[in-house]
């Protein structure tokens, strides 16, 4: 059976990659969304196993310890990483599997895996993302500060990765992603 493909899908906060990514997933059945683990603690309306793995940093350091984890970062005080099992299963039964991770994971996962394909998703401008993370109101001025700080240090990172996709438009980002999977599939034919 052929192998699935990994795909790594990574931009600043305000992108709009989750977004992407779950419209993506929603029209093809054969690929799967790797949870991440994190020692954060949830946030209001987020689910354990839904949108991460909520673990203790105890949990955390001994499945780290095990070889457990296929990437892993530390970010402002919590670790973020991706339990390796489920994927390689994924991957081993034939399905392309996403990870939505940053760029420290990111190339932590083109190291172990160099063919997997890293897809960076782009603001149309920086003023545009500016003011999709302003606009989101539900955070501090400090929070928001920090965010785009952490965001122009993503930006940064965005020629290092196989494509580059420019959210200008929801549909036309979608179309481009699912476009970037047929290319990586017709390789492998
Ligand atoms: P948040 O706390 O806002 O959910 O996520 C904080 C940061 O951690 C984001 O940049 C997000 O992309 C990143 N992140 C989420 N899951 C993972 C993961 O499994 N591995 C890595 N390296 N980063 C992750």
């Amino acid at each position: 059976m052929t192998k699935g493909k990994l795909y790594v899908i990574s931009g600043p906060s305000g992108a709009g990659k989750g977004t992407i990514c779950k419209k993506v997933l929603e029209e093809d059945d054969n690929i799967r969304f790797s949870v991440s683990m994190t020692t954060r603690e949830p946030r209001e309306g987020e689910e354990d196993a839904v949108d991460y793995f909520f673990v203790t940093k105890e949990e955390f350091e001994r499945l780290l310890a095990e070889g457990g984890l296929l990437e892993h970062n530390l970010y402002v005080d919590n670790y973020y990483g991706t339990p390796r099992k489920q994927v390689v299963q994924w991957l081993e039964e034939g399905h392309d599997v996403i990870l939505e991770i940053d760029y420290h994971g990111a190339f932590q996962v083109r190291d172990a895996y160099p063919e997997a394909v890293l897809v960076f998703i782009l603001p149309p401008s920086v003023e545009e993302l500016r003011a999709r993370i302003m606009g989101r109101g539900s955070e501090t001025e400090e929070t928001m500060n920090k965010r785009l700080d952490e965001a122009m240090n993503d930006l940064a990172q965005a020629d290092k990765y196989d494509y580059r996709v420019v959210n200008e438009n929801l549909e036309a980002a979608v179309e481009e992603v699912q476009q970037i999977m047929k290319i990586e599939r017709s390789k492998e034919a």
